[in-house]
């Protein structure tokens, strides 16, 4: 099968032939690719600043068609419509007995072992899957907590993106934050997950849903599909953080940092309102080192890490699906554009400009 490699960070994908295992093991599932969405943490490990092993074949938010399954997975089968997630789960740690899939402690335990034929390989030569999925594949040999089955009428296209984006930025409103009735939110960065944060926090009933972005284009989507009660233009706004204080007195109850901008959790700070929360969801880099001034602890401000939107992938996923099939959640708003696999480095370019809204790589 076709997969897009990684063999150096900065170099473009290669899109060549890779091979996966002829025999599955008891907890695996083959998948045939449907959809996978570029996400801003593959870029990431495109420019160097999450380092993980080499050659390997990036893409966590996909969505397929199970086309097999090993002999110890019995609630998944041939021919059933899966989201595969980066929230792959041991389901035997502290944390996932806790109900915390996400913040699950052994996740070697769902990946092949030191001297088993590796998932995907060239020429005998290992290729690592990037968080357990690696789907910018036509296949994908996953364990069998990587994939939650979903309802057929569900568009696959569309379903790739509720593995990633949909869940953190609807989990960091509806479940990490739990905002309330009538809390002020404010969002910067309007990209895949902060439009979603802005249609989790008004599914929550959020009042004013203020979104921030250089762009006037995703502003311009985040009130029109996505709830936001007021755009903050970041290229033109000098005091973004007193402009929220303007818009909602005092400031907001939460805010949301989904850029991944260390010197953004400040800006963030200076946003809220005593007694308020900062949720960082945007992935900063290894080596990012963040910095504010303790007055804001002394406000009884807190900031807050955020993993996953606290995904729990077999509750949370169908529960998305729901939500969009009944209509209350907007997903094809989303969509930048939607490529082949043959075209994916175009894509991650535009993802790189910031141009477009999320890209969908569709099989
Ligand atoms: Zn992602
Ligand atoms: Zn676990």
């Amino acid at each position: 099968m076709r997969a897009a490699v990684l063999h150096e960070p900065h170099a473009p994908l290669e899109v060549r032939e890779v091979e996966t295992p002829a025999e599955l093991l008891p907890d695996e599932v083959r998948v045939r690719t449907a959809a996978v969405g570029i996400c801003h943490s593959d870029l990431h490990v495109i420019q160097g600043l999450v380092g993980r092993p080499m050659p390997i074949v990036l893409g966590h938010e996909a969505s397929g068609v199970v086309l097999e399954v090993g002999s110890a997975v019995d609630d998944v089968q041939a021919g059933d419509h899966v989201v595969a997630c980066f929230v792959v789960f041991c389901g035997r740690c502290r944390m996932c007995r806790a109900g915390q899939p996400a913040m699950c402690q052994d996740r070697e335990a769902t990946m092949r072992g030191a001297g088993q034929e590796p998932r995907l390989s060239i020429d005998g030569v290992e290729v690592h899957q990037w968080t357990n999925v690696a789907g910018f594949a036509e296949e994908m040999v996953l364990h069998r907590n990587a994939v939650t089955a979903i309802d057929e009428r569900m568009p696959l296209d569309l379903a790739a993106m509720l593995g990633c984006a949909v869940a953190t930025g609807v989990g960091s409103a509806r479940k990490v934050a739990r905002i309330a009735p009538g809390d002020a939110v404010a969002v910067i960065g309007a990209g895949g997950v902060g439009l979603n944060v802005c249609q989790g926090a008004a599914l929550s009933g959020a009042g004013a849903i203020i979104a921030v972005d250089r762009s006037a284009h995703r502003l311009e989507l985040a009130r029109a599909r996505f709830g936001a009660t007021h755009t903050i233009d970041a290229s033109a706004v000098t005091d973004v953080a007193a402009r929220v204080r303007e818009i909602v007195d005092g400031g907001a109850d939460h805010v949301f940092e989904a850029v991944g901008a260390p010197g953004l959790v400040e800006v963030a700070l200076d946003a809220t309102a005593r007694g308020g929360s900062v949720w960082a969801i945007g992935v900063f880099g290894d080596a990012a080192r963040i910095e504010f001034s303790a007055a804001h602890l002394h406000s009884g401000k807190g900031v807050h890490g955020v993993r996953a939107g606290s995904l729990e992938p077999q509750r949370d996923i169908p529960q998305l699906v729901e939500d969009h099939l009944r209509g209350d959640l907007e997903l094809e708003g989303l969509v930048g554009e939607r490529i082949a696999l043959a075209d994916i480095n175009r894509g991650i370019d535009a993802l790189a400009a910031g141009t477009g809204a999320r890209t969908l790589v569709v099989f």
